[in-house]
């Protein structure tokens, strides 16, 4: 049988911050999908194991060899309200390898059955928010974006009923860690100072190993988790990537996008926008993400309050400070992204303000017009070449765009620097090139998305999650054969689309 070479640190170093638990049997597993290169990262040995084998260890009915399931426990504030006990309901850490980079990494099942966290819930999934999860997260995972992963789906042969009765499914995670920012409330909340402080040190050594026996490390621990957070934020932003449950449970310490229940893409762009059903008041609309990481943020600070000083007004100045840091960090993040995404050279030094007016005039621009985010983007490569046409199309207000173009276009000359036509033509094909790079031609389109789950879920057709799987993997490349995934959906669709927790 294939092997995991586990070496489960958490479980070992930190006894008492979780429940050894099994998984759920299932009836009938079948493996519905297998990420083969992210198993070959993990050196595991997938493709000369049989599907029947694989289904069977990936379902938890014959746990590999070494695996030690653990439910850990967590707290959260969700949606701004404290909750003192969450912890995986459904999910168990089954165990830790190191990948072939010598990076740990956890290997979770996600609706394995309910552990002693699961509170009403039955513990269990559902087959379509699984397959969504991997659609998503391999998405993300190919835009750049740090990602936990998704490396199997199976069919348990189970029923789980929602608002109707859907087929189960165990999904494996991949994940740098599982420790959130509410892992470190849990403790902090029943005033165990001890098990913050040794939490922290376990996680110094997990994900900021320069910071062991350092003077001040706690500090520097929660600036690294800040910055961190401020890099990821302003990648999703720029992507139109809405997480929809920013909770503080579901915000990773490694700096990792995690937990993908109502996550989705923007279309049209709109600072407000926001998908899931349960988020009623905006809170984590596109807009927030930002501000609300940094609260977030906050939040893990006053857990380690404890560790930053011998006193507390002493703690809670360097807390301060530490989170107010965020802003700063997170604009000169944001502004690298843009500028990528405007085809500027981030070597090139130009006045941050200018730059700054320029994005948001552009972005303005994108709202009044009522554009997809993706393709505006995207057509300005084609206009750095000379085509501005196709990003025409997308404008009412052609005159609008003309005048943002001509200024974009002179900023892009200040870095070109020379005057003979042939170079800079080869100049702005290498720009439009480099903002391709930046600018995805696909991403996983809510409508497309939901296709391809109803096809798997409803009709048993696993193709069209297949294909649209396949398309996400190159999606900075325009392939003729993925066109239909890379058109919006009509605006009607994206007016009244809805999604729900990942449950
Ligand atoms: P989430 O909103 O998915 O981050 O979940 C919040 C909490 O609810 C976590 O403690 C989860 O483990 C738990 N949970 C979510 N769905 C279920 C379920 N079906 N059964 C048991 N626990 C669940
Ligand atoms: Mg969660």
């Amino acid at each position: 049988m294939m092997s995991f070479a586990f070496d489960n640190s958490f479980a070992r170093e930190l006894p008492g911050f979780y429940v050894k638990w099994e998984p759920d049997r299932v009836p009938s597993p079948h493996l519905r999908y297998l990420n083969h290169a992210l198993a070959e990262e993990l050196r595991l040995d997938t493709r000369r194991q049989d599907a029947a084998t694989l289904a069977d260890m990936l379902s938890g009915n014959r746990l590999p060899e070494g695996a030690e399931p653990i439910a850990q426990a967590y707290a959260g504030h969700q949606f701004g309200r404290f909750s003192p006990q969450l912890g995986d309901g459904r999910a168990l850490l089954i165990g830790e390898i190191m990948d072939c980079h010598d990076k740990r990494r956890d290997i979770a099942f996600k609706g394995s059955g309910p552990t002693p966290f699961a509170r009403n819930g039955d513990g269990k999934a559902a087959l379509g928010p699984m397959l969504r999860e991997v659609l998503i997260s391999e998405a993300m995972h190919a835009l750049g974006i740090p990602t936990t992963r998704a490396l199997a789906v199976v069919d348990t042969g189970e029923t789980v009923r929602r608002e109707k009765l859907l087929p189960g499914a165990t999904l494996t995670r991949v994940a740098a860690s599982h420790i959130r920012v509410g892992t470190f409330e849990y403790y902090a909340a029943r005033g165990d100072h001890e098990r913050v402080q040794r939490l922290a040190d376990y996680t110094i050594a997990r994900h900021d190993p320069e910071l062991i026996g350092q003077k001040g490390r706690y500090l520097d621990f929660l600036g690294a988790v800040i910055n961190r957070q401020a890099a990821l934020v302003a990648q999703w932003m720029g992507v139109g990537f809405i997480h929809g449950v920013m909770n503080t449970d579901n915000m990773s310490i490694s700096g990792e996008t995690i937990d993908y229940g109502p996550c989705a893409f923007m279309e049209v762009y709109d600072p407000k926008a926001v998908f899931s059903s349960i988020d009623r008041h905006g809170r984590y609309a596109y807009q927030n993400q930002p501000s609300i990481v940094q609260w977030n943020l906050a939040r893990l600070a006053e857990s380690l309050l404890h560790l930053l000083a011998d006193n507390e007004e002493d703690a809670v100045a360097l807390a301060s400070e530490a989170i107010a840091s965020f802003d700063g960090r997170y604009q000169r993040y944001w502004l690298d992204v843009m500028r990528a995404k405007l085809g500027f050279d981030n070597r090139v030094p130009n006045g941050d303000d200018e730059d700054l007016a320029l994005i948001e005039e552009w972005l303005a621009l994108l709202q009044s017009n009522r554009v997809d985010f993706t393709l505006a983007w995207r057509h300005l490569a084609d206009a750095a070449e000379g085509n501005p046409l196709p990003i025409r199309d997308l404008f009412a207000d052609h005159f609008a765009l003309d005048v943002w173009l001509k200024k974009w276009l002179a900023r892009c000359a200040t870095e070109e620097g020379r005057t003979h036509s042939d170079e800079s033509r080869i100049a702005a094909s290498t720009r439009a090139n480099t903002m391709r790079r930046s600018n995805p031609w696909l991403i996983p389109r809510n409508h497309c998305v939901e296709d391809a789950l109803s096809a798997a879920s409803d009709e048993n057709d696993f193709g069209p999650f297949e294909q649209l799987l396949n398309a996400l993997k190159s999606p900075h490349k325009a392939h003729a054969e993925f066109v239909q995934f890379s058109k919006p959906a009509p605006a009607s669709f994206t007016a009244s689309y809805c999604t729900f927790c990942g449950t």
